[in-house]
Parts: structure tokens; C-alpha cells; sequence
């Protein structure tokens, strides 16, 4: 490479495609180079035509490269179809597969609740974006196709970015998400029998590019249903968190579905109680009855004969709701808040997880 290509790469090393999350001189956007260090131009390779970080990746490269070349100019185009290829075989390898089965690197949790309404987008949402504050490279799936809400929660309205039959997620507050919402016109139904539901949760994980995650994190649906089973078949190393609330009625149906986690083979990580309590002046109201996440501690302790601790309580927060409902999770804004508070350090518990069947548990409970 000659010196003034070495510098224009070198420069353009410092552009990250915000999609892809790599540099754009490892994603070969890099097109002509022409003229000399005074007068220089410099083709950015979009990956296609509707790309929406192109204004981005325009004012960027011209950035990077003025640091280096004052009178750097950008020309801005398309990869050609052959290119578009080359770059999707060199991001996901000759052939379409789950990313996430035997030998991946990444902890997939599936969070379930059995009873929907008992806060598991919430609690979900949050733990993604605190997993992702702490550094870790973070994935969301919303498998909850009928009662999806991440989107919402995440303030997210992109839709995902095509490269032919390969996907780019929208990327919220540092996680990687994907949602049925994101193919649907506005607050349309969906109403699929199983081999659809099947279909739709296989494509989230072969047709959308999640690059290398740390975490997977997966919105389960309630109930013990179609979307369960298939993501038993195709996520077979996933473990389960399984979210309760204080009162006895969420409890029995949580206990059914972490049996239901466990018999798919899943290991239960631990319960995690939400809508605790609710404390003001220093007193707390069981508002909604107590001892849900003991029971459920409990019941599925005994039942897989392994201990499924009980690792967090979350309490009644209403800026918990109210930062959902605004789509920026609560974590971001008030960490300082008790459930935040929880909620944080939850997502601590869950990043000592290990990968692997030997460490199926988690050394740490509830230190309350
Ligand atoms: P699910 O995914 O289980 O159906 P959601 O996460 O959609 O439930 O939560 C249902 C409602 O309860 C939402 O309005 C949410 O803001 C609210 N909520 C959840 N957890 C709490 C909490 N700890 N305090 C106050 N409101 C909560």
C-alpha cells in the first residue's frame, strides 16, 4: 500500500459504521482514492441505496479525513451487487445459520413470566440497555409476537435495514433489536398458528446480522405456547430468568413456566419478583400480596432439584413506567432510583454468568 493510501485508511479506520458497528476500512467501503495529499477524493461505498446512515457516514469520513487532508472530498456510492455479496460472505460466512447454537459465545437468556401485564418487557428492556451501559455488546429479540412492546419501550421506530435477504438491526441505547412490531403498519394484530410463529423467530436469528454479542436477551411470550417450543429447538443452550410478581395468582403460573423453561432443557438462572412492594416515606405497602418470589424460589428449587434462587425484587415504581412508556428505560435517566438500583445490579449478577453446562448456576442470591 502506498503512504498516502495507508493514511487514507488509517484515518477512515476511525469512521464506524453505526449499523454494522465495525470500521468502515474492515467493511470494504472504501472505493477510488485519487489526486495527492492537496487535492484529494475519496469514494465511501454505501452498502445499498437507502441506507439511513449515509448523511453519517458522509459527514464522518470527510471529518476523519480533513484531520489528515484539509481539502479532502468525499464522493458518496453504491456497492455493486458482486461487492454486496463479497461483504455479506465475509460477515456471516458462506452460509445462512443460527449464530447462536453449539460453540457460541454468547449467554442467551430467555426472560418469561408465564402471566403477561406482570412488567417482563420492562424488566427486559432495562436489563438489555444496563447490560449494554456496562460495555457488553447486547441483542434484544421481542418473541412476544402477539403482546409486542419492546419497541415502544425503546423509543424505537426504524424499521431494519436490508442488504438483500440479511437484516441490520436498529441499534437503541447501545442493544441490537428485533421486533415483529418493526414489519408491522402501525398497531396491526398478529393472529399465526405455530409453523408461522416458527418461521418468524428462526428469521430473527439466521436472517438478521447480530454480529459477536455478549448477551442475548429474548422478551419470551406468555404462556407455555408454539413460540416456547421453538425457541427450546432452535436456542437449546439459552437459560431462563423467570419473573414473578409478589402475588400468590402470578406465582403458580410463573412455577408452571419455568417448569415448562426446564423441560425444554433450559437451565433457570433464578426468579426475579416484580411489583414488590411500594415504599413511601420509608414504609413499604405489599400492594400486591407478598411471598410470589419465595414461592416460586421454592417450587421450582424443589421440582428441577437444583437451587433456583430468588435474585431480585423490584419494587412499584411509577418513573419505572413512566420512562417506559416515554421510551427511554429508567436505567438511563435515573439510576439512582430503587428499582433502578435493582434492576442495575441484576444485570451485575447476570454478566457473572458463564457459558456451559458445568456452571449452571449462579453464585449469588438476593442480599436483602
Ligand atoms: P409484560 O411484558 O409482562 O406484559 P409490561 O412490561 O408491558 O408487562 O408491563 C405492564 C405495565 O406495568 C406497564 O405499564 C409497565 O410500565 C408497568 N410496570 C412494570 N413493572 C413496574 C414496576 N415495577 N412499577 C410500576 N409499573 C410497572
Amino acid at each position: 500500500m502506498d503512504e498516502l493510501v495507508e493514511a487514507v485508511y488509517s484515518a477512515l479506520s476511525n469512521v464506524i459504521d453505526p449499523e454494522l458497528r465495525l470500521p468502515i476500512t474492515e467493511l470494504d467501503m472504501v472505493g477510488e482514492i485519487t489526486g495527492n495529499g492537496d487535492e484529494l477524493s475519496v469514494e465511501i461505498k454505501l452498502t445499498v441505496s437507502h441506507c439511513p446512515q449515509s448523511k453519517y457516514l458522509e459527514q464522518e469520513s470527510l471529518k476523519q479525513l480533513r484531520e489528515v487532508f484539509p481539502n479532502a472530498t468525499v464522493i458518496m456510492k453504491v456497492m455493486s451487487k458482486a461487492e454486496l455479496d463479497e461483504l455479506k460472505l465475509k460477515l456471516r460466512g458462506p452460509k445462512k445459520q443460527n449464530p447462536f447454537g453449539q460453540g457460541s459465545s454468547t449467554r442467551v437468556i430467555l426472560v418469561g413470566s408465564g402471566k403477561g401485564g406482570v412488567g417482563k418487557s420492562t424488566i427486559t428492556a432495562n436489563l438489555a440497555v444496563s447490560l449494554a451501559q456496562s460495555g457488553y455488546q447486547v441483542g434484544l429479540i421481542d418473541a412476544d409476537i402477539f403482546g409486542f412492546s419492546i419497541t415502544q419501550q425503546l423509543g424505537i421506530t426504524d424499521r431494519p435495514t436490508r442488504l438483500d435477504d440479511m437484516m441490520l438491526p436498529p441499534i437503541a441505547f447501545g442493544v441490537k433489536v428485533i421486533s415483529i412490531g418493526m414489519f408491522l403498519a402501525g398497531n396491526e394484530p398478529v393472529s399465526w398458528r405455530g409453523p408461522m410463529l416458527h418461521k418468524a423467530i428462526e428469521q430473527f436469528l439466521t436472517d438478521v446480522y447480530w454480529g459477536s454479542l455478549d448477551f442475548l436477551l429474548i422478551d419470551m411470550p406468555p404462556g407455555t405456547g408454539d413460540v416456547a417450543i421453538s425457541i427450546g429447538q432452535l436456542l437449546p443452550n439459552a437459560k431462563a430468568l423467570v419473573l414473578t410478581t409478589a402475588a400468590k395468582a402470578a406465582a403458580l403460573v410463573s412455577v408452571r413456566s419455568g417448569l415448562a423453561a426446564s423441560k425444554a432443557g433450559h437451565e433457570l438462572i433464578g426468579v426475579v419478583e416484580n411489583l414488590s412492594w411500594l415504599e413511601t416515606n420509608g414504609s413499604k405497602e405489599n400492594l400486591f400480596g407478598s411471598g410470589g418470589g419465595n414461592q416460586v424460589s421454592k417450587e421450582l428449587s424443589v421440582a428441577t432439584g437444583k437451587e433456583v434462587s430468588l435474585l431480585a425484587q423490584i419494587p412499584v415504581s411509577r418513573q419505572l413506567s413512566a420512562s417506559s412508556d416515554a421510551g427511554r428505560p429508567m436505567v438511563l435517566d435515573f439510576p439512582e432510583e430503587p428499582a433502578a438500583r435493582v434492576i442495575n445490579s441484576l444485570a451485575e449478577k447476570l454478566s457473572q454468568l458463564k457459558l456451559g453446562k458445568e456452571s449452571l448456576t449462579l453464585n449469588v442470591k438476593l442480599s436483602t
